[in-house]
């Protein structure tokens, strides 16, 4: 067995919990040895090899901030990175298959970002020495080499060694891109665009409209754009995007996997880490699970063709590695029981007008019952959130008819954060939603940390909570699955509508995730026009009927698989594609 012990350094708190709580109760402390110490930035710091594994200290560390785990010795070689005493642990890494698109999917925190770190050469692996000074490039590849002897791996680091692998890289945070880069849009991408192909990427990706825009004033979808074309415009063999389609609305999502899909050929591969199942099954030929604990340690499993691939994720077993990575596996019916006794009106409007500096808002007609679970759908930029504030009646519309005032609960699309803690935040849902919200979100740990030391998954989680806690008719979750992992996303979407269908609220639920839509919804309201100019609401319609409409807008038509009910897209000019958009049934009855 391999043991290894990890610190939670932004959970441990020696103050809070009265002195290095865990250290004065390890038994082999109290043998007078130092498996438990203070370590130079006044963090518990546990040394691995005295450690018993007798499972004292997690469960005593009052912030949940211990993690001591034994992993079997053929899983755990050698690493092939360790970010420091008692951190993270990476035991292996993806291969890029040229011909392909390979997703990788896996929970946040289990180490994807860092193992494509890796392959892009971005990151050199210190194969768990974390104290080594870092050798210099041909000693760095020497051990990479040596390393992954006998793997695909090797094949691979030679050939980037000998020059003959380029790689283009599209990193996870594309909000930092500003900091680095400086000018106009429009001069960042010629700089890279070494295929002569910025006016065609600039057309597929709807940037056209902003390259004479300085890089410091475009928004998070139009940066992550920005990256995509960044990285599609480089003349590379092996293609890296780390979460692609983060700040995009389901169209872009489209556009951007078929133009990530399009790069692909005998001599190029691409590998892509995303967390909307829907997409990583519409644009991967190929996918790598990766598992092990959440800022523990991460693995990586063999590579399995994808339907087979995210199905085995669902399941939460690896047949091939005899690994069960989750207790429970993740199952869809064919579709929620749909509310069809819902009579009781809510709230309705009729011929809502509305002009906000250039943009204009125009909404027929239309009611949401008690009890309705809305599904929103449409481009960003539309009004989604401008109706919604005036059903608030938090704005007054120019012309027409609310039926009357309704009390609404609000998660904005952008979460502000605050200097208040997770436990004053969520007083309400600590006192009274315990089983409902606080545990299923997984949210007790950060109870004593501050909301703006959270990160975006956690802030989210918080932020759907504090929606919810408040007394309502009408709750509007805008973009609820943003920053979520897959796992996280299925998790929220039945606490929201647990929680919504327990209360007898009503909810308007507006994502770009069209499998949480699917999951989440009774009917769908769609949001049509043009971003930023005008923006109509149509519905709310029967969600075969809304579904129908808005993915015929898309050209694109939606099957269940037959193993686990999720919905997937058709391959477009399959039988099936031209079979349902025939009979205008684009999605799936
Ligand atoms: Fe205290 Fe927990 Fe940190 Fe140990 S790990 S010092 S018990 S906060």
């Amino acid at each position: 067995m391999t043991r290894l012990a990890i610190v939670i350094k932004e959970r441990c708190n020696p103050i809070g919990c009265g002195n290095y709580l865990c250290a004065r109760m390890c038994p082999v402390n109290r043998e007078g040895k130092d498996c438990i110490i203070p370590s130079p930035n006044h963090k518990a710091l546990i040394v691995e090899k005295l450690c018993t594994g007798c499972g004292i200290c997690p469960n005593i560390c009052p912030f949940d901030a211990i993690r001591i785990i034994n992993l079997p010795e053929e899983l755990t070689k050698q690493p092939v990175h360790r970010y420091g005493e008692n951190e993270f642990v990476l035991y292996s890494i993806p291969t890029p298959l040229f011909g392909n698109v390979t997703g990788i999917v896996g929970v946040n925190g289990i180490g994807k970002s860092t193992a494509v770190k890796v392959l892009a050469g971005v990151l050199h692996p210190n194969f768990g020495d974390f104290k080594a000074e870092l050798p210099d490039e041909k000693e760095y590849y020497n051990r990479i080499i040596r390393y992954f002897k006998g793997t695909q791996a090797q094949g691979f680091f030679e050939n980037v060694r000998k020059g003959k692998v380029k790689i283009a890289y599209k990193p996870q945070q594309v909000e930092l891109i500003p900091r680095n880069a400086k000018g106009k849009v429009m001069d960042l991408l010629k700089n890279v665009d070494e295929k002569g192909l910025l006016d065609s990427v600039s057309d597929e990706l709807q940037l056209s409209q902003i390259l004479d825009n300085d890089i410091s004033e475009v928004s998070g979808g139009e940066l992550q754009r920005v990256a995509i074309a960044a990285t599609v415009l480089k003349g590379a063999s092996i293609y890296i995007f780390d979460e692609p389609t983060s700040y995009l609305d389901i169209k872009q999502r489209i556009n951007a996997s078929r133009l990530i899909k399009s790069l692909v050929n005998e001599k190029s591969s691409v590998l892509a880490i995303e967390h909307d199942l829907v997409i990583l099954d519409h644009m991967t030929d190929m996918v790598h699970i990766m598992y092990g604990r959440e800022a523990c340690y991460g693995i990586v499993s063999a590579v399995k063709p994808t339907r087979n691939g995210v199905n085995s994720y669902l399941s939460g077993y690896l047949r091939e590695e005899n690994v069960r990575f989750r207790e429970s596996t993740i199952k869809f019916n064919e579709r929620p029981p749909v509310k069809l006794h819902l009579k009781e009106q809510l709230v309705s409007w009729d011929n809502i007008e509305k002009k906000l500096g250039k943009f204009s808002l125009k909404a027929s007609s239309g009611e949401i019952k008690k009890g309705d679970m809305i599904g929103v759908l449409g481009e960003n930029g539309i009004g989604k959130t401008t109706f919604v504030k005036i059903l608030a009646n938090v704005i007054k519309q120019d012309k027409g008819d609310i039926s009357k005032k309704i009390k609404v609960s609000y998660k904005p699309q952008y979460i502000e954060s605050s200097d208040r803690t997770v436990g004053e935040a969520l007083k309400t849902a600590f006192e009274k939603y315990e089983n409902q919200l606080i545990n299923p979100l997984f949210i007790r740990p950060w109870a004593l940390k501050k909301v703006s030391e959270l990160s975006g998954g956690e802030l989210q989680r918080v932020a759907i909570a504090e929606c919810l806690q408040k007394e309502a008719d009408l709750y509007l979750l805008d973009e609820p699955s943003a920053y979520l992992d897959s796992e996280q996303r299925l998790v929220a979407s039945k606490v929201i509508r647990d929680f919504i269908d327990h209360k007898g609220a009503s909810a308007l639920i507006v994502d770009h995730d069209l499998l949480f839509i699917d999951y989440i919804s009774d009917r769908l309201m769609i949001f049509t026009g043009k971003p930023a100019i005008n923006g109509n609401v149509e519905g709310p319609f029967a969600m075969e009927e809304g579904m129908n409409k808005f993915l015929k807008e898309l050209g694109i038509t939606l099957r269940r698989d037959k193993e686990s009910n999720r919905p997937r897209i058709n391959k477009p000019d399959s039988r099936l594609d031209r079979e349902q958009k025939e009979s205008g049934k684009y999605y799936y009855v």
